[in-house]
């Protein structure tokens, strides 16, 4: 089946920073418009100015650049609908909420915030629930017009049709209905002018031609007001499409703003995009994880690039139950993206961490590591803790750990000593040349090689868990081994 070209927008508040939920969000909206050949548009929804957060709208933008998922309009690269930012478009939307008073959609209403405080205490006293009554839903256009001409502060409300029902078609939930009297006749215009975002959020996405509306599941509860905005305009309406929620990694509930933001301390983990590189995750690893929170391709693949997701991607396969993050999922693919990397690519994405570590590797000599640790790291990060031994100076340990179990300094110093001999007596260091001889003095010397290998790899790299040792030794300078095998002697001989 051939889909028309989807036109699709990620509209996030700059209220926070790109976290996992609004990158799914976005992957889900991306990969439609890419299958179908249709367009991606970033619109950036600050209409609730008191929330916004100064550095929000750039970060947003830097997460979904961060993960490759690039917008084809949007505030910076511009398109035939923009403006792309919601606070840009305040004309547009005031003159359609007085396009909707116009048809007798939406009116006037003239009542002091006095009046509506004293109906809400009464309500509550009441035990009904808050919610306007209508006071101005029948002043004649004319007088309100009279009167807001007068300069009598007002806002525009919209008239919700009474008596019936409302009934909104999600395409992975099937009917929504409510009935209209549960249904305030919400504001759409503040007296000052502007937009409240039920309004502008209906109007720009009929003005972008938006053909899918594809967003968190927190929106259902406002979906019959969306769709009774449009179908007052007489505009068709878009597919609806609610994703589902997260909840936290046990499943019980949602993750909480304390819990989230305690995360990266506490674990190591984190839900927000910008702090994926500093953790070490490809932004692969990133897209295959959250693709996968609530899609899925068949009941099988679990690995999947971009261009396969863009191939398979289908909204039948969404899937409306609550997901449960996985951090170890996300572990999972950031491994098997790290060894589907070519190692040259490897090479390039681990230098940033080695540069941040105040490590002079380059790439080359990066890439000559790469072939021992790509099977090794499950993020980037972990190259430099796995092999910064070859770019350090000098390393430090705890002398105790080159005794092995079994051993005491002077057996270790022995073994220490006639593998310095050995070694020094070879041709070359390659691994061919040393390992077999080393296994042969392991057992002359009635060690396992795990004792003596245990002895060297410390010895060497300063670390208990290494790159395999005779590979190691032969990337590293001739003097580097020597020096530090030298320098574990001394340390035994307790000087
Ligand atoms: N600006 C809204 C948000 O941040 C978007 C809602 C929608 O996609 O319609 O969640």
């Amino acid at each position: 089946m051939t889909l028309s070209p989807a036109r699709v927008r990620f509209a996030p508040s700059p209220t926070g920073y790109l976290h996992i939920g609004g990158a799914r969000t976005a992957l889900y909206n991306y990969l439609l418009a890419k299958q179908t050949g249709g367009q991606f548009i970033l619109r950036i929804e600050d209409t609730d100015q008191a929330r916004l957060v100064a550095d929000a709208m750039e970060e947003q933008m830097n997460g979904l650049r961060w993960l490759g998922l690039h917008w084809d309009e949007g505030p910076d690269v511009g398109g035939p609908c923009g403006p792309y930012i919601q606070s840009q478009r305040t004309e547009i939307h005031r003159a359609h909420a007085e396009q909707l008073v116009a048809m007798g959609k939406a009116y006037y209403c003239f009542c002091a915030k006095e009046r509506l405080e004293a109906l809400r205490a009464e309500q509550l006293a009441l035990k009904r629930q808050p919610r306007y009554d209508g006071h101005c839903r029948n002043i004649p256009l004319a007088e309100a017009k009279a009167r807001k001409a007068a300069g009598e502060s007002c806002v525009i409300r919209f008239k919700v049709p009474t008596e019936v029902k409302t009934t909104v078609h999600d395409v992975l939930r099937g009917g929504i209905t409510v009935d209209n009297s549960t249904l305030d006749d919400f504001i759409i215009l503040k007296s000052d002018g502007l937009s409240l975002y039920h309004l502008a959020a209906m109007v720009d996405d009929h003005l972008m031609g938006i053909t899918h509306v594809i967003r968190s599941s927190e929106w259902i509860p406002s979906l019959p007001k969306h769709a009774l905005i449009l179908r007052a305009f007489g505009w068709g309406e878009p597919q609806w499409v609610h994703l589902s929620v997260f909840l936290k990694p046990s499943g019980k509930g949602k993750m909480s703003k304390r819990e989230t933001a305690n995360l990266k301390a506490e674990e190591g983990h984190s839900i927000f995009v910008r702090d994926m590189s500093e953790l070490g995750y490809l932004p692969e690893a990133v897209l295959n994880w959250i693709a996968l929170m609530g899609w899925s391709l068949d009941d099988k693949t679990d690995v999947l690039t971009l261009d396969e997701m863009i191939r398979g991607f289908s909204i039948e396969r969404l899937n409306p139950a609550p997901a449960a993050i996985s951090f170890d999922k996300l572990d999972h693919y950031s491994g098997v993206h790290i060894r589907a990397l070519p190692p040259e690519e490897l090479a390039k994405r681990i230098k940033p961490y080695f540069d941040q570590a105040g490590l002079n590797a380059d790439e080359s000599a990066l890439l000559r590591i790469v072939p021992l640790i790509q099977v090794r790291i499950a993020t980037l990060d972990e190259s430099v803790s796995m092999a910064g031994f070859f770019f350090r100076d000098r390393i430090d340990y705890d002398p105790a750990g080159l005794i092995p179990k079994g051993m005491d300094a002077a057996s270790a110093l022995a073994a220490l000593h006639r593998s310095i001999d050995l070694l020094g007596s070879l041709p070359d260091l390659a691994h061919p040349t040393t390992e077999p001889p080393m296994r042969a003095l392991a057992s002359e010397l009635k060690l396992k090689p795990a004792q003596l290998f245990g002895i060297l790899r410390l010895a060497i790299t300063g670390q208990q868990i290494s790159p395999p040792l005779f590979e190691t030794i032969a990337l590293l300078d001739r003097e580097t081994v020597f020096a530090r095998l030298a320098k574990a002697e001394t340390y035994l001989r307790g000087e």
